[in-house]
């Protein structure tokens, strides 16, 4: 880890890419969301649109990016009949996961073939693809993908289930208080990230969290993953120009995104603004500003990570020098 040098933050404005969307013209707001998400068109979950719609009400959500599993027989079937487009002021994009570790976003048809081909397909309809799962891929032999999950909640939880031990004291955690049982489970995913400096260090591949949220683990009697708690628990936010399916992905690939643990602390998007987070890190990349520990690194670009009482609670994404 280098230190982030005061010059390369004085350059910085907002995040470059190859084939970058226009830059925004109107001001940027800050919307709270949740990709991979799924629904009962998978066959993991029994989930209704109306119990995702609820858990974005109670979690102050503004847009949710639904990720079905192809439906066997029909694979189209989630992307025409999923919600999509506002619904009580909550925005629905559809999209589908595959099983080779890849989300399609924003898509109307279902895609095949190769994830390259995948990718290519995804991009041909105005999607977005992004890495899901990335600890399952074996062979990094494909590119032009959007992004990837920095975290996966559900990746997570199969790491723990491992440790009978740990399991259990999860599981009775969870009956006393299930926001304190999922706070438990935090840890920063070391080798996601490490592939995400990786692939940053040659082009911008934008980190988002993977809710990976199905509702369909029930425990003797105990819902563990109620969608209002997985979908609390961490959020993607984008700062966009408006609350449309066309804003949203805009600001999705040019990597106007950051992370947030939001049962740690609410997100703040301040520390979305790379002057202020010069400000706190100075020159050593690592500082403290009102109980926010920020640590920057720098690759050729430069992203933060801020922990709260030494707990993962923002990963901005990075922004490179112009
Ligand atoms: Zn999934």
């Amino acid at each position: 880890m280098r230190p982030v040098r005061r010059i390369a933050w004085l350059a910085l404005l907002l995040p470059s890419c190859a084939g970058a969307p226009p830059a925004p013209v109107k001001p940027l707001r800050d919307f709270r969301g949740v990709l991979h998400v799924h629904s009962f068109h998978s066959h993991d979950s029994k989930g209704t649109f109306e119990e995702i719609l609820a858990a974005c009400r109670k979690r102050k959500i503004d847009f949710v990016c639904m990720t079905d599993h192809p439906p066997k027989g029909d694979p189209d079937r989630s992307l025409r009949e999923g919600w999509r487009g506002l619904h009580d002021g909550v925005l629905f994009i559809q999209g589908h996961e595959y099983s080779d570790q890849l989300l399609g976003v924003g898509i109307r048809e279902t895609v095949h073939g190769t994830r390259q081909e995948k990718i290519d397909a995804i991009h041909a309809q105005g999607g977005l693809a992004f890495v899901c799962h990335p600890e399952e891929v074996k062979e990094w032999d494909f590119d032009r993908f959007d992004g990837m999950e920095i975290w996966n909640t559900h990746a997570r939880v199969k790491e723990i289930q491992k440790d009978l031990k740990q399991m259990g004291a999860l599981l009775n955690a969870a009956k006393k208080d299930l926001e304190q049982a999922w706070l438990s489970i935090l840890k920063r995913p070391d080798a996601n990230l490490a592939k995400w400096d990786e692939l940053n260090a040659k082009r911008l591949v934008v980190g988002i969290a993977g809710n990976d949220a199905h509702q369909n683990v029930n425990v003797l009697g105990l819902q563990i993953d109620p969608y209002d708690v997985s979908l609390g628990f961490v959020t993607t936010h984008v700062l966009a120009e408006e609350l449309t399916e066309e804003s949203v992905l805009a600001a999705l690939k040019a990597g106007r995104v950051y992370v947030a643990f939001e049962f740690v602390a609410p997100a703040d998007p301040r520390w979305a603004v790379p002057e202020r987070i010069l400000e706190a890190t100075g020159e050593a990349g690592h500082g403290r500003d009102a109980g926010v520990e920020l640590v920057g690194i720098m690759d050729g670009f430069v992203r933060y990570e801020a922990t709260r009482d030494g707990k993962l609670w923002q990963f901005g994404n990075p922004m490179r020098p112009k």
